[in-house]
């Protein structure tokens, strides 16, 4: 708690429900010391309002009302949407009338998965993703991304997965990410475990060594890949101009190194662009010497955006070639197709990744 970006991420609109118990009790430093824990417990079982926190007594629980408002949550939901096969997608408006969009996998075994946003927007620019049309309008707090998981557990139950592939780039808002990471590892809250939170990033080499060096939590590690010809992937994702592949194979092997943790690289397979047997020996020789699982997740087609959908055969010679240059792959097809559930989608059109799932526009629907 005492790391240097826990305190770099401190702002004027930090809100309570990313605070640890000490520094809440900084907050009402004129009441003993345990009431910050136990505002600390009401954030970590999902209550939000003063009033109905019982064991503070009705000075503070009046103080803390008259500071903050009736609720300690600075957003709300404002719509939702669930498919039939259960996932759930929400709309969340901010404390400024912004919006940012979350949602709640859930896969066949019953396993719920958060998937979080860290930005409004994004402004990365990769050219498969709804969401870099919008630029990045700001990031969001520790206390916005935290908040996104206690309204999905409220409206769908627990997650007991986060995965960090919403809105926005994750490690373009470092110390906001971070911070959340803590508050839903921290053992005496949401105590999630490190292995059941993954960061998705397109690929930032020294946002990866924060990881590896500085992140007190040892999540997992996932990079949107999509190409490893150098020239193709800027084509595709434009930061790779600034962190070329060479740069991102170092960085990540410095993560293994020092994490000693199997990186997941996602492969968006786009028909005709990155599918052929060429681009498969190319991404083999990237992950040669890497401890990695290529999860292959084959285009969702999306009005507006300049690609097509690998056929199956395609996507089976692709991910064959891959395996039998003895990587361990993966296949992934999107779940919430019916309430558009990729990156970009809820307005109807779009798609994306690393980013999946939520995003944009829903707020022109409201
Ligand atoms: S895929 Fe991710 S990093 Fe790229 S523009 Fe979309 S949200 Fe940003």
């Amino acid at each position: 708690m005492s790391k240097t970006y826990l305190m770099k991420s401190r702002t004027d609109h930090q809100g309570l429900s990313a605070l640890f118990p000490n520094e809440l009790s900084e907050l009402i430093s004129q009441e003993p010391s345990f009431r910050g824990r136990q505002l600390f417990t009401w954030f970590s079982s999902g209550t939000f309002k003063f009033d109905e926190m019982k064991n503070l007594p009705a000075a503070l629980r009046r103080s803390l009302i008259d500071r903050y408002g009736e609720t300690a949550c600075t957003s709300k939901v404002v719509k939702q949407q669930t498919d039939a096969d259960g996932t759930v997608k929400l709309l969340i408006k901010l404390h400024d009338g912004l919006f940012v969009e979350s949602v709640l996998l859930i896969d066949e075994e019953g396993r719920k998965t958060a998937c979080i946003s860290s930005q409004i927007g994004c402004a990365m620019g990769c050219t498969f993703c709804r969401t870099a049309e919008l630029g990045l309008e700001r990031n969001l707090t520790a206390s916005e991304i935290v908040e996104q998981f206690y309204h999905l557990s409220e409206i769908a139950g627990q997650p007991s997965h986060i995965v960090f592939m919403g809105m926005g780039e994750p490690l373009a808002n470092i110390y906001e990410t971070a911070r959340s990471i803590e508050i839903f590892h921290f053992s005496e809250g949401l105590n999630i475990s490190a292995r059941r939170i993954t960061l998705s990033t397109c690929g930032i080499p020294d946002g990866i060594r924060f990881l590896a060096e500085s992140l007190s939590v040892p999540i997992r590690l996932a990079v949107s890949l999509t190409s490893a010809d150098n020239d193709l992937r800027t084509r595709l994702m434009p930061i790779n101009s600034r962190a070329p592949l060479p740069e991102l194979h170092e960085a990540l092997l410095h993560y293994q190194n020092i994490r000693k943790k199997r990186i997941t690289l996602e492969y968006v397979l786009l028909g005709g662009v990155n599918d052929s047997d060429a681009a498969c020996r190319q991404l083999v020789q990237f992950a040669r010497d890497l401890e990695c699982v290529v999860n292959v997740i084959p285009w969702n087609p999306g009005a507006g955006l300049p690609y097509n959908e690998p056929s199956k055969n395609s996507t089976e010679r692709f991910c064959s070639c891959v395996e039998h240059a003895g990587l361990r792959v993966t296949r992934r097809y999107r779940r919430g197709r019916g309430i558009s559930g990729a990156c970009g989608q809820l307005a109807g059109t779009g798609s994306s990744l690393h980013h999946i799932h939520p995003v944009t526009k829903l707020n022109e629907q409201i």
